[in-house]
């Protein structure tokens, strides 16, 4: 079997997907208060279109799905297309990134998915009022029942959180102290400037190392052997359940060992969140390609895969990145 290895030597094996670009909600770090600009639906990959491509990725040795969006729930009978996908029998696992305020009633369903593995929860802060003004909608007590749903299934969750100076920088030890008695794996992500607008206003710049710092504070933290392609560096603390990562986006430390392309919702190739799009693949397939076609496609667009977020935010010809993670698939 051929398989995808980029110029570096890397296999890719992980591929996120975009279901939509469409959002309940209006998070302050990743669009303007009064949304994006959302493409006609005919524009939009169909499930049908995703199933073929992630099947055809599959026979190249990917392994593993991510997706994303937008909000994934936020697409109609989304949880037929992971039905769907879970025919796929090259594909051993199948994640998914979400908002949870739609998803509450679905969780018995997914967790009926044997390739359905983790979950991972956006969640940026512990307290309503806060919630409410970075996501611009007052949804927290839904969120926070996904939550509690979540961590009595059988799925393995991760909370995502944001690191926004002047917001929730607060409730890092709040977050952190979760673990005590649960078992789920915090993750803090350093803001990008991927929000509609491009400027990255912050009065602090909460990096890797400064969030490490202000956990250390009061948490003596051991380093866990992550897999080699981890996006975090995770931690665990004696006696806590759960355990702690940061995920270091916008410094991008992780990049050598990168595993992963993404498929944005209108089916945009690309082999690096910070690039602005390789390849055009919903044209290439409406106009009739083959699987061949694709398959040889796919092995030629990962040559170009750059060895960092920075060279590929170098090589950029739109300018600085501006657009939003919703359109991209975060
Ligand atoms: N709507 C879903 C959600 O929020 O989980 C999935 C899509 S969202 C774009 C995926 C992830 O990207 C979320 O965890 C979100 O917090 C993160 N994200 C969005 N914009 C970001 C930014 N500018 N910097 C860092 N992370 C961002
Ligand atoms: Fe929507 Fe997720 Fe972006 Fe928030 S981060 S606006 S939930 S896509």
């Amino acid at each position: 079997m051929s398989r995808l290895i980029d110029n570096f030597g890397r296999q890719i094996e992980y591929v996120r997907l975009a279901v939509t670009d469409r959002c309940n909600l209006r998070c302050q770090y990743c669009m303007p208060a009064h949304g994006i600009d959302i493409v006609p639906r005919q524009e939009l990959l169909s499930f049908k279109e995703m199933y073929r491509l992630i099947r055809v990725l599959t026979e190249l040795g990917v392994h593993k799905v991510r997706l994303t969006g937008g909000e994934p729930f936020v697409r109609k009978d989304f949880v037929g297309f992971l039905e769907m996908l879970s025919h796929n029998d090259l594909l051993d696992t199948i994640n998914i990134t979400t908002n949870g305020a739609l998803i509450s009633h679905h969780i018995s369903k997914i967790e009926k998915l044997e390739k359905v593995k983790n979950i991972n929860l956006s969640i940026d802060s512990l307290q309503r009022d806060k919630f409410a003004k970075i996501t611009r909608r007052d949804v927290f007590p839904e969120v926070y029942k996904t939550f509690e749903l979540l961590e009595k299934s059988s799925l393995n969750l991760k909370l995502n959180i944001v690191v926004q100076s002047g917001f929730n920088t607060d409730e890092i030890l709040d977050f952190v102290r979760l673990t005590k008695n649960k078992n789920v794996a915090v993750r803090f992500i350093e803001e990008m400037p991927f929000n509609g607008k491009g400027q990255r206003e912050m009065n602090e710049n909460w990096t890797f190392k400064k969030i490490l710092d202000q956990i250390k504070t009061e948490f003596y933290l051991s380093e866990i052997q992550s897999e080699k392609s981890s996006t975090s560096r995770n931690y665990s603390i004696k006696n806590h359940a759960g355990s702690v990562g940061i995920i270091p986006a916008f410094t991008r430390t992780i990049c050598n060992d990168c595993n992963r392309i993404r498929i944005t919702s209108v089916g945009k190739f690309k082999n690096c969140l910070f690039d602005d799009g390789v390849f055009n693949l919903r044209d290439f397939i409406r106009k009739g390609a083959s699987n061949e076609d694709l398959k040889e496609l796919f092995l030629s667009l990962v040559k170009k895969k750059p060895k960092t977020g920075f060279i590929a935010e170098a090589n950029r010809k739109k300018g600085n990145v501006s657009e939003s993670m919703s359109t991209i698939g975060g």
